[in-house]
């Protein structure tokens, strides 16, 4: 679905209002409202569970925002936690530099997909797109350009050099989006870590960091956890809480924040069986994404070519958001790059007493990292979708339903009396959702006719529909309408919490992981 109706049904249904609204907002920071943060909880505990709970070896941490100082130190945040950004000297905008280049690859790419799809018309059954793009001269030429410039922007970033940066840009003659000039001031690296001030301890030494990452709390805890819960490797720590980037550009909703949340899970591994964990973590998490209903195909693995300054290998999940497939989880071979950071710096030994190769040494991480924002979008971007259905007399409708997994609906069940001013039913209606209410978020609504409050709960994603009417009084059966099929059917009372349970159970979801 387009992303501007994604982004306005959000706001609509309650749930993502921008942050501090009535002063006119705070640029990329938001609020998640009612719906939104039952939503958001879910896909929490759908991670939370797949990790704590699924994996003896795995538990769980929620360390302090605020962590020492020589914390950002030692992962390298304080001296290499940058983006490169670039002015536009006409429109007085600032972009990120190497994303500049990236839309540049992406508009390419989006000529080789447009050429193929061609292409695959006029040639049928028998088209190998493959052969194709080998051998199509524009093809070719433009795949070829993509991996020079691909190549360039890699080297450029692993080597921090802005002059070549500014280069590339210029090189390419990329324009600005806004004034379509070429006019631009020079690339500058800029730090992406807030900062703020511990009591009234003044300069340097009291200068305090909001983390910019969940991962290092579960690093400096590594030891802690290791002895408290006599885990042995390799074993994992998981965490979610916030985190926090003053991002150059925000621009694209919840997808970039400068508060966000993160999903995190440290594995501590042997030196050596890194590869090996790495490829697991890989097909685990795509797993969990196909569990919950995401498409395969708009999920795709894309290989870090510049490696961050801790990594040995490192890959991204890549989802196809409104605006195209990027970033929604990364899976990093971390090294023992930032134990042994944070052993020299605390001067702390961080190491692990290996019985089976009865020798001491400081363990290897393998690390998934999802931010729960992200994930937000991606939920709802997919299961947003616009159908035609047949109304209550049969005649064609369209209608807007959130097909979310029923697991991680926000609302389980809705409870609708027939008729408003009919007291018999209302309250019998009213014992129905108090009988429910103990097991699943549900809500009870009298209001408009049957038909809108379906579309009501279409729009928020509610599985079930149960409406209480004349025979209800009689036999005690309530009908109970599925919001993906439409059907309906009558079942007793005493039979709907079993009924629902099984459908939004978040442990059939879970056994789809084993
Ligand atoms: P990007 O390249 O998009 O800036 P990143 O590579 O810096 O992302 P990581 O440092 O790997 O991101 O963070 C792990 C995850 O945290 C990302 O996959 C993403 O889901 C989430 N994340 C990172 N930055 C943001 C942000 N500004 N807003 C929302 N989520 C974010």
């Amino acid at each position: 679905m387009d992303f501007k109706k994604v982004v306005s049904h959000c706001k609509e249904y309650g749930f993502i209002f921008q942050s501090s609204e009535i002063y006119d907002g705070l640029a990329a920071v938001y609020d998640y409202g009612p719906y939104g943060v039952q939503l958001k909880n879910n896909i929490k505990e759908y991670w939370w569970k797949s990790m704590t709970q699924l994996h003896e070896n795995i538990v769980g941490i929620d360390a302090s925002i605020f962590m020492h100082p020589k914390t950002w130190k030692a992962s390298g945040h304080v001296d290499a936690f940058n983006d490169p950004m670039v002015d536009n000297k006409d429109s007085n905008k600032r972009y990120r530099a190497d994303v500049l280049v990236e839309d540049y690859m992406a508009k390419l790419e989006g000529k080789v997909n447009k050429e193929v799809t061609k292409a695959a018309k006029r040639f049928g059954e028998t088209f190998d797109a493959d052969m194709y793009k080998e051998t199509n001269p524009r093809v070719k030429g433009y795949l070829d350009k993509i991996a020079e410039i691909g190549s360039r922007l890699a080297k450029a970033m692993t080597d921090a050099n802005m002059p070549e940066l500014k280069k590339i840009i210029e090189d390419l003659e990329i324009a600005c989006p806004v004034s379509g000039s070429r006019n631009w001031t020079d690339v500058r690296q800029f730090n992406l870590m807030f900062n703020t001030q511990l009591g009234n301890i003044a300069g340097e030494e009291g200068k305090l960091y909001l983390r910019p990452e969940t991962a290092q709390g579960i690093f400096v805890n590594f030891l802690n956890v290791q002895k408290s819960t006599r885990q042995k490797l390799p074993f994992g720590i998981a965490q979610i809480g916030k985190a926090f980037r003053n991002e150059i550009v925000a621009r694209q909703f919840i997808f970039r924040m400068r508060e966000f949340e993160q999903m995190e899970m440290q594995f501590f591994i042997a030196p050596g069986t890194e590869m090996e964990w790495y490829k697991y973590w890989k097909e685990m998490r795509i797993k969990w994404h196909v569990a919950l209903g995401t498409p395969e195909e708009k999920l795709r693995f894309h290989d870090h070519e510049n490696l961050a300054h801790y990594a040995n290998a490192a890959v991204d999940i890549q989802f196809d958001f409104p605006f195209g497939f990027k970033e929604l989880e990364g899976i990093h071979s971390r090294t023992d790059f930032d134990l042994k950071q944070h052993q020299e710096l605390s001067g702390k030994k961080l190491q692990y007493f290996d019985p089976e190769r009865n020798e001491n040494y400081v363990p290897y991480v393998v690390e998934t990292s999802i931010g729960a924002d992200r994930m937000f979008l991606s939920a709802i971007s997919t299961s947003l979708q616009e159908e035609t259905v047949p109304d209550a007399d049969g005649k064609e409708s369209s209608r807007i339903v959130l097909k979310l997994h029923p697991a991680i609906a926000p609302i389980k069940v809705a409870v609708l009396p027939l008729l408003k001013n009919k007291e018999e039913l209302t309250s019998k209606a009213k014992e129905i959702y108090k009988l429910l209410s103990l097991h699943f978020p549900c809500q009870y609504d009298e209001k408009d006719a049957i038909g809108r409050r379906y579309r009501r709960q279409d729009a928020i994603g509610t599985p079930y529909c149960v409406t209480i009417d004349f025979d209800t009084l009689e036999d005690d059966t309530v009908t109970i309408r599925d919001r993906d099929t439409l059907v309906q059917k009558r079942i007793k009372i005493n039979e709907l919490t079993g009924i629902i349970e099984k459908e939004v159970s978040m442990s059939l979801l879970l056994a789809k992981l084993l």
